[in-house]
């Protein structure tokens, strides 16, 4: 690992701005809806998650969808109202791009770019973030070994862009109780591997509600550099991933047992 490995820096700070940042021995809480649906769905989880202190908001504009008959998300109409929020409450915003040829348009809304699990190996949009000045999320593709994750955030590096966060969202398995089965021992392996911080993705990587709160729990006492997950004021009507998605008095709840957890670790 010429450009992520250990030797060049201990631990890479992916520094946002602000005074927000991921990978300084804090336990960083990444919260919002799976997808953006309208501009006050959206301002009305950015205000309450802005309250619980919640210092960067997610949330899906392009929808990767197994069906193309599903929310396919509000494209830059979304980006924008995440923008919005983001200034309105103060907040860093993460976003998922798709395309290639989206990303130098949507580096103006966005403080991270998010590649999702299903383009981590999309090696034309890999190289296209890796030019770009903006941190990435690269998320782990859900038959990805580590060596392959590692290989495709390598990619990214190589272009020029180190600052990258991993994140594990949970891989197939035989299982089919969980939509995912969540790895947390990538924690203490990549933290071997490479100098880039790990969140931990509990909704995608359950795709369980009551389960999410255990595993963030369980992230914050393996020492990841934190949490992201999907909260909806109203998850039974959410357009996508309702079923994963925790209402705002269970995420209360979950950013309290967490914190305690990382508290005594
Ligand atoms: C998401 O975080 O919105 C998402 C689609 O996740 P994943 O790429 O991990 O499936
Ligand atoms: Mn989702």
């Amino acid at each position: 690992l010429k450009y992520i490995g250990k030797d060049k820096e201990e631990k890479k700070v992916i520094d946002l701005g602000d005074n927000v940042k991921i990978g300084d021995n804090n336990f960083t809480i990444i919260g919002g809806p799976c997808s953006v649906e309208s501009r006050s769905q959206i301002e009305k989880i950015a205000s309450y998650l802005s309250e619980k202190n919640i210092k960067i908001l997610r949330g899906g504009a392009f929808k990767p969808r197994t069906s193309p008959y599903s929310f396919q998300g509000l494209g830059f109409e979304g980006l924008k109202y995440l923008k919005e929020c983001g200034e309105k409450y103060n907040m860093k915003i993460v976003s998922e791009i798709l395309d290639p040829r989206d990303v130098e348009d949507a580096i103006d809304y966005v403080d991270i770019i998010q590649i999702g699990s299903r383009n981590m190996q999309n090696y034309t949009l890999l190289k296209e973030v890796g030019k770009v000045n903006k941190p990435v999320m690269l998320k782990r593709g859900m038959t990805a070994t580590i060596e392959e994750w590692l290989m495709a955030a390598e990619y990214i590096a190589l272009e020029g862009n180190d600052n990258i966060i991993l994140c594990e969202r949970g891989i197939r398995t035989f299982d089919n109780y969980t939509r995912n089965t969540l790895d947390l021992t990538v924690v203490p392996i990549l933290k071997a591997l490479t100098k880039l911080p790990i969140i931990i993705d509990p909704s995608h990587g359950t795709g369980v509600r009551r389960l999410v709160a255990p595993m963030s729990k369980a992230s914050a006492a393996v020492e990841a550099d934190g949490i992201m997950v999907e909260v909806h004021f109203s998850p039974e009507e959410a357009l996508s991933d309702g079923h994963q998605s925790i209402d705002f008095r269970a995420f209360d709840e979950l950013i309290e047992e967490t914190n305690r957890v990382f508290d005594c670790i």
